[in-house]
């Protein structure tokens, strides 16, 4: 099977890997490929943090980092380490012992209550709990599978994406896009049980194989945000990435920006990032960008004046102008970017729309700065640009991706570990924007970094 969990060219299913002292008691091999973990193999007690028992014996309980609605606020208060039940794999899901856990800014959101309070929606929608145990990249080993699970099995060295939605969702039965469908969810944000525990609970489709020349914290770093920047630049039919096109990266040496050099340079593409040091230019040019534009030179950013206003649409202009020159400087030719690669929003999609080459795409998955973005429509219509949302990943865009991390052509760039307990502060780094260029990782069964490599 391509690139799938069930592959078997992806470590040592069954058995306990030697480099691995998290997991405690090294259990016999033990082959359980197409068969339930039932619940008779279950110990009451939780393993401490970086420790795990034998492959496929699952507690009761597990520690996790929780958010509840009493707590939310700032990240560090409102993740609390609390207990928990284990929870069980239903059909077609699996049980994932997390060896380490991706940081991504939707549990800032989460944390915060805001722009939704997951726990209520999820509530409204019938779900019993009262609870946020978030993460939505995670790097583990299968412990437990449920029905009719057939492409993972216990022991397998894995890691996740982010895409989830029913299987029984007609949108997706008629052949469409499961991420445009209407059961369409973030896992780990939207869901319940993501990797913020030391088991979280993913649907089959979602489980990939883990790249083995990488560690578990850097397997777990950039699924999210990889898979996220992949369907961006090659999901939309008409203004995919093609050889030579020029795409200009907001955040050029954040999470999705860092994994979008990689992607545009790997097409032949030649990447301009924007950031807001010289320091964060060079990393980005260590990734494959060409150049890189530093966004602390301008002032123009955010709603722009209304068209009326003739002076404030001036010096707004000039604004915008100065920005394109300085695309062009840093790519040594005068050309506009085919592919806008966006997340700010407020700030930015002005700029973004107004650069962008005629017939080119703004692709943007966030509005991290605010959500008014205006477009000045002459630009849009007049030179048909295209301003296309993208959330999420589906299967097929997040299999292709994660087969570029597996032969070495993608770096997961790691920034900074954190430990378990440190799960807060890691999104309040993230939020104000501190810390190490790249993607922040949680050590959660792993007791150390740099284990998990199997070649
Ligand atoms: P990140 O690692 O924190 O990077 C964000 C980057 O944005 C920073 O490196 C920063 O770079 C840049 N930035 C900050 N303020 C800015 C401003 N005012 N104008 C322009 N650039 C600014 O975050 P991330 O993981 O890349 O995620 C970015 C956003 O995308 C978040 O809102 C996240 O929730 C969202 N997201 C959405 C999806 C999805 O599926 N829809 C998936 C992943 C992420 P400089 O300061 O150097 O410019």
């Amino acid at each position: 099977m391509e690139n799938t969990a069930a592959s078997d060219s992806h470590g040592s299913k069954g058995e306990c890997p030697k480099d691995d002292p998290a997991i405690v008691k090294q259990a016999p091999v033990r082959r359980r490929r197409g068969h339930r973990v039932e619940l008779g193999d279950t110990m009451n007690h939780p393993t401490e943090i970086g420790t795990l028992p034998p492959i496929g014996e699952v507690p009761d309980k597990m520690h996790a980092q929780v958010v509840r609605q009493e707590r939310f606020g700032d990240p560090t208060r409102a993740f609390q380490i609390e207990l928990m039940d284990v929870p069980r794999p239903g059909p077609r899901e699996v049980l994932i012992a997390v060896m380490a856990a991706g940081v991504n800014f939707n549990n800032v959101w989460a944390a915060r209550g805001t722009p939704i309070d997951v726990i209520a929606v999820r509530q409204r929608a019938g779900e019993p709990h009262d609870f946020h145990i978030g993460g939505s990249d995670a790097s583990g080993v299968v412990y437990a599978i449920g029905d009719d699970v057939d492409r993972v099995a216990v022991g397998d060295r894995v890691v996740t994406h982010h895409g989830w939605w029913n299987d029984d969702d007609p949108w997706i039965a008629a052949g469409n896009d499961p991420m445009t469908a209407p059961s369409a969810s973030i896992w780990g944000y939207n869901t319940n049980f993501g990797s913020f525990g030391q088991y979280c609970l993913a649907q089959q489709h979602q489980v990939m194989p883990k790249a083995p020349h990488l560690s578990w914290e850097e397997a777990a770093a950039a699924t999210l945000v990889g898979t996220t920047a992949y369907r961006m630049l090659f999901g939309w039919a008409g203004n995919t990435v093609k050889k030579d096109d020029v795409v200009l990266v907001w955040g050029g040496s954040g999470g999705l920006g860092g994994q979008a050099i990689q992607l545009a340079t790997n097409a032949g593409a030649r990447a301009v990032a924007v950031v807001s040091s010289d320091e964060r230019g060079a990393y980005c040019e260590s990734l494959g960008a060409v150049g890189y534009v530093n966004r602390t030179e301008f002032d123009h950013w955010g709603v722009p004046p209304h068209w009326k206003d003739a002076a404030g649409q001036a010096e707004w202009t000039a604004g915008c102008r100065a920005f394109g020159k300085a695309i062009w400087g840093a790519l040594g030719e005068r050309r506009n970017p085919n592919i806008v690669f966006e997340h700010p929003g407020e700030a930015t999609i002005p700029t973004s729309i107004f650069v962008c080459e005629s017939g080119g795409m703004v692709a943007i998955c966030a509005g991290t700065t605010g959500y008014t973005a205006v477009v000045d429509l002459r630009y849009h219509w007049v030179r048909q640009k295209r301003l296309q949302g993208s959330h999420g990943t589906n299967d097929a865009q997040a299999y292709a991706y994660n087969q570029l991390v597996i032969d070495g052509k993608i770096d997961p760039c790691l920034g900074d570990v954190f430990s378990f307990e440190e799960v807060g502060r890691a999104h309040q780094e993230m939020e104000a924007g501190l810390g190490a260029e790249g993607n922040r990782v949680v050590l959660v069964g792993a007791p150390t970094r740099d284990l998990g490599r199997t070649e």
